[in-house]
């Protein structure tokens, strides 16, 4: 499945410009510390990309253009493709709840973004491609699959041989001291991790109203 691999702060001053309010500064947090910094390009300027964005006026949005862009702002946060993302969507209809909260719990409980989440990655582009290169052991076998959904009682460890690495050095340093959300468990000493429960939606803050998207397939 063909994922973007374009440029992604356009992503985040397309949400800027399209989605929000005047002036609101939308940040979907895909560059890691450059994101905190004063290098952020929707900090420096949130014109909607493109040559002729910054002359034109903003056109006003209508309610189906919010629920899209805020469709567009989840799935673009997550890393997560159209299809992939109808089918989260799907799976979460299929749950008992609030779909919104499951859908969102279903993103949250992907293997990269649990490692993004742990802070053993800077950004969830990062975390993809360290499983990817399948430094990472789940319940203790190696994995490779940035999708896979983790689950209560999960246990996930960095493969010795890679936590010895300079580049884990690093994100070990990187790690310390940062928050873990309430429902994940993480030793610092020995960089394991456990799964501890399904998140709510107090656990997550991700800034995306939910709402919106399950109007938006609900039309
Ligand atoms: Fe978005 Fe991060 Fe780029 Fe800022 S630095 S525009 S938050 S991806």
């Amino acid at each position: 499945m063909a994922r973007y691999t374009g440029p992604v702060c356009r992503l985040c001053r397309r949400e800027s410009a399209s989605g929000a309010k005047p002036g609101e500064k939308v940040k979907l947090f895909l560059k890691g510390e450059r994101c905190l910094s004063k290098k952020c390009a929707v900090e420096r300027r949130t014109a909607a990309p493109g040559q002729k964005a910054a002359t034109k006026t903003r056109p006003k949005t209508s309610e189906f253009g919010r629920q899209l862009r805020e469709k567009q702002k989840m799935r673009r946060i997550y890393g997560v493709v159209e299809r992939q993302f109808e089918n989260y969507f799907r799976k979460a209809s299929a749950r008992k709840g609030q779909t919104g909260t499951a859908l969102l719990a279903l993103l949250e409980m992907r293997l990269d973004n649990v490692i993004y989440r742990l802070n053993l990655a800077t950004s969830r582009a990062q975390a993809r491609q360290l499983v990817r290169h399948r430094h990472f052991l789940l319940n203790g076998r190696r994995v490779n699959v940035p999708s896979l959904q983790v689950r209560p009682g999960d246990t996930l460890q960095v493969v010795p041989r890679s936590a010895s690495t300079t580049l884990f050095a690093s994100l070990f340093d990187y790690a310390k001291g940062r928050r873990v959300p309430g429902w994940l468990d993480y030793d610092e000493q020995t960089h394991t991790a456990k799964v501890v429960q399904v998140p709510t939606r107090a656990d997550i803050d991700t800034n995306v109203d939910e709402q919106l998207i399950v109007e938006y397939y609900s039309r």
